[in-house]
């Protein structure tokens, strides 16, 4: 099948491949829309198999980013970005500049940010040749990581959740089983602990987990596992595709709410779990922290300002579970749906002309 008849195509604007013999660069940019503004989205550094692997993940996660944006009502459209190759010995100055050059070269149409395998630091780089990029270090000027922002969000997104199904937003005394324990998920560990609920933690990289269960006390279990704990809710919080055909009838949670990118491997997943009295709140809805932190950059970060617009992630959640009950579809379809109609009624108000030098 060609990319224009593949599902991951679904309606992309634009996608631009890019590659630089000198530093071994090799990039693809989707652009999925632009309907709401400029495309934002991170730069996934990973060592896929195929090209088509790596063409496939580009162009899912960034008609996410789409639907994320959408939803969190912010002024952007969907992309993401992938970088072919292993994060931890591929990367050098000459790669993200041109890297970066790349990006500019589309003039403001795509904006990157940090995504799994790269980070603020690479960003700062990066930025030396474009202007496109979010998310630099603080001392930059930019917002930096912006994982604890994500695991805030979340936290939002639990509240929203636990008030939905169970009267009340507290989360003192909830069971929270976690699955990946890097960036977001280490933060939302300690973020759980806090506020008094029991966590259960696994990761692939046994120090990650181990040091957590050093620091507070947190329960391990194993990588197998994890998706079958007994528990409240579920945060799946390593790579995508964790809940699937085989993982979803050994769910043991009521509720799922985690970071991962594109949790469901296929759409029918999300029938699956409803089927199974289970809620799933919506990836792109609940792991908006962090696209709103650095969204944020573009109009001058403060940190205040930034925290009350995460915070925005509990209303964002409530309304898509609210239109999923009202209207009986799953929360899946009614967060495509929330995004969909504001694109629509947003999306052509650019047919009101601004003024002469408005490129919008
Ligand atoms: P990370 O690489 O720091 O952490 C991922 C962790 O998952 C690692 O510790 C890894 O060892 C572990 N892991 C991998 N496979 C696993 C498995 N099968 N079982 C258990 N653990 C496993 O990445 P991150 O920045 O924390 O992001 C986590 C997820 O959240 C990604 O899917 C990312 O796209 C998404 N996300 C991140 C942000 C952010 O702010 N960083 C924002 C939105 C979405």
């Amino acid at each position: 099948m060609g990319v224009f008849d593949a599902d991951s195509f679904a309606g992309h604007e634009e996608i631009v491949f890019g590659a630089d013999p000198v530093s071994g660069l090799r990039t693809i940019i989707a652009i999925h829309s632009t309907a709401l503004g400029p495309a934002l989205g991170g730069t996934r550094f990973f060592p896929y198999d195929t090209e088509d692997d790596a063409l496939d993940d580009v162009l899912r996660l960034a008609r996410a980013m789409t639907l994320k944006s959408a939803v969190a009502g912010l002024d952007l459209g969907g992309g993401k970005a992938v970088i072919i190759g292993d994060s931890r010995t591929d990367k050098s100055e000459r790669l993200w500049r041109a890297y970066g050059r790349i990006i500019d070269s589309l003039q403001g149409r795509y904006i990157t940010a940090e995504d799994v395998g790269t980070n603020h630091f690479d960003m700062e780089v990066i930025r030396r040749e474009t202007r496109w990029v979010l998310g630099v270090p603080e001392p930059e000027g930019g917002s930096g990581d912006p994982s604890p922002a994500t695991a805030r969000g979340l936290i939002n997104a639990m509240r929203a959740v636990a008030e939905h199904l169970w009267g009340g937003g507290d989360l003192a005394g909830r069971r929270v089983a976690v699955q990946g324990v890097g960036k977001v998920g280490s933060n939302l560990v300690r973020r759980l602990v806090d506020v008094g609920c029991e966590v259960v933690i696994a990761d692939v990289y046994a120090p990650a987990a181990e040091l957590l269960v050093d620091e507070l006390g947190v329960k391990q279990v194993g990588v197998d596992e994890v998706l079958e704990v007994d528990c409240d809710i579920l945060a799946p919080c390593s790579l995508g595709g964790a809940l699937n055909a085989a993982t979803v009838p050994r769910l043991a949670c009521r509720a799922i709410v985690g970071s991962a990118n594109n949790q469901l491997a296929a759409d029918e997943d999300a029938a699956a779990i409803a089927t199974r009295g289970i809620l799933y709140a919506p990836d792109f809805v609940v792991n908006a922290g962090g696209l709103i932190n650095v969204y944020e950059e573009l109009r001058g970060y403060e940190v205040e300002r930034a925290r009350h617009a995460i915070d925005k992630v509990f209303a964002n959640t409530k309304r898509v579970l609210e239109t999923a009950q009202r209207t009986g579809v799953t929360p899946q379809q009614a967060a495509v749906d929330v995004a969909q109609d504001r694109i629509r009624k947003i999306g052509n108000l650019r047919l009101f002309r601004r003024s002469g030098d408005d490129r919008n």
